[in-house]
């Protein structure tokens, strides 16, 4: 078989050692007779896949006892409900950044649930921009600052978090978790879809500072509750295990290349190929971010025509590129190039962007 260049924006390619591992795995578990996904969740084969995925994830973060790792259900869109539900009530507030379309989702949901105060708003300028760090007047009485750290249809992510304050962020990652250092001091909640950067789709993972855990609402139903979760880590009923062991295996590769410092460089260079391309291609590549707002994840870009985009997605495609047309609600092109893709995938990806470019421009 002949691996594809993958850049689809999730679920997404995953590392080939992690994808062989579970191959050789799958059939006879370390000797069982039969397959994780077939044993019991709460078999001690299962139990030390399930607390070595948290223990990685605490190192590869740098943090200890002072947070709480759970792995859960419902996805990204369910964490969307259950932050305000366990953080808002009736005589509080949150601020929200308004950076495209995850966002707009995010907040749509937490309003519904309780107060949320916009303090910036990007739909005048396209969801194209970022606020500077210092520019925010976030309320000093808000639970928590709301942001999406990656907007992944937009293709824009912050690369400097904004200045809150005592009050702690809240950040949907779904889109570049353990792609790079995050200054955990200044977290509260992070919770991200695991099918981008993380492993197979079917979990979240959400990591709680424990002082916002204490204080979550106590009558929520058990499920929707973090406090039902925390405590019996994650294992209060029966987890998505195959989700769980597959992002295990990711988090040991993630640690196995550089960790989180590791990931950074590779994706800050990985990124550069195709922005290169880009500046280098006399306009006829069109990206629409600015530069200091520009993804290292979702990579995007139109062509003087929506022919010309057709033709080279075509193009891509049969050079084995697949998975490299623009979200349906803003079209162009998007390449997403989350710790996965390798370094040759995005080579392969500028050196075509740059034929073309001199075949068409
Ligand atoms: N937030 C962001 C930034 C996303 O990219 C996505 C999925 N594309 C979601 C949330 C929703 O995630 P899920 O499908 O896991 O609910």
């Amino acid at each position: 078989m002949s691996r594809k260049y993958n850049f689809y924006a999730g679920p997404a390619t995953l590392p080939l050692p992690v994808l062989e591992q579970i191959q050789s795995e799958f059939l006879d578990y370390k000797g069982m007779g039969m397959s994780l996904v077939e044993t019991s969740h709460r078999s001690p084969e299962y139990d030390e896949v399930h607390n070595k995925a948290v223990s990685l994830v605490k190192e590869l973060l740098g943090i200890g006892d002072e947070f709480s790792v759970m792995m859960l259900q419902g996805g990204a869109t369910m964490q969307f409900s259950m932050v305000p539900m366990n953080l808002l009530n009736a005589g509080n507030s949150c601020d929200f950044t308004m950076t495209g379309a995850w966002a707009k989702k995010a907040c749509a949901d937490a309003k519904k649930i309780g107060n949320v105060n916009v303090v910036f708003d990007g739909s005048d300028a396209n969801y194209m921009t970022l606020p500077e760090p210092d520019a925010l007047q976030v309320d000093p009485n808000a639970v928590y600052l709301h942001v999406t750290s990656n907007e992944t249809i937009g293709g824009i992510q912050w690369h400097k978090w904004p200045e809150s304050g005592n009050v702690p962020l809240v950040a949907d990652m779904s889109s570049d978790m353990m792609s790079r250092p995050l200054p955990m001091d200044r977290f509260g909640v992070i919770y991200a879809g695991a099918q981008k950067n993380l492993g197979p789709s079917g979990m979240a993972l959400v990591v709680m500072r424990n002082d916002l855990l204490e204080k979550c609402n106590d009558n929520l139903t058990a499920y929707m509750s973090y406090k039902t979760h925390a405590p019996k880590n994650s294992l209060y009923n029966t987890p998505p295990v195959f989700s769980i062991w597959a992002f295990g295996l990711v988090m040991e590769w993630v640690k196995n290349n550089g960790g989180l410092t590791g990931m950074a460089a590779l994706n800050e260079k990985k990124a550069a190929y195709l922005y290169d391309a880009m500046e280098t291609s006399g306009g006829f590549y069109n990206c629409p971010v600015p530069g200091p707002h520009r993804s290292l994840m979702n990579v995007v870009w139109r062509l003087p025509t929506e022919e010309l985009e057709k033709m080279f997605i075509a193009e891509a495609k049969a050079a084995g590129m697949v998975g490299l047309k623009g979200h349906r609600s803003v079209g162009g092109c998007r390449a997403s190039i989350y710790n996965a893709m390798p370094e040759h995938g995005c080579q392969a990806l500028a050196d075509l962007m740059n034929t073309f470019a001199a075949k068409h421009g």
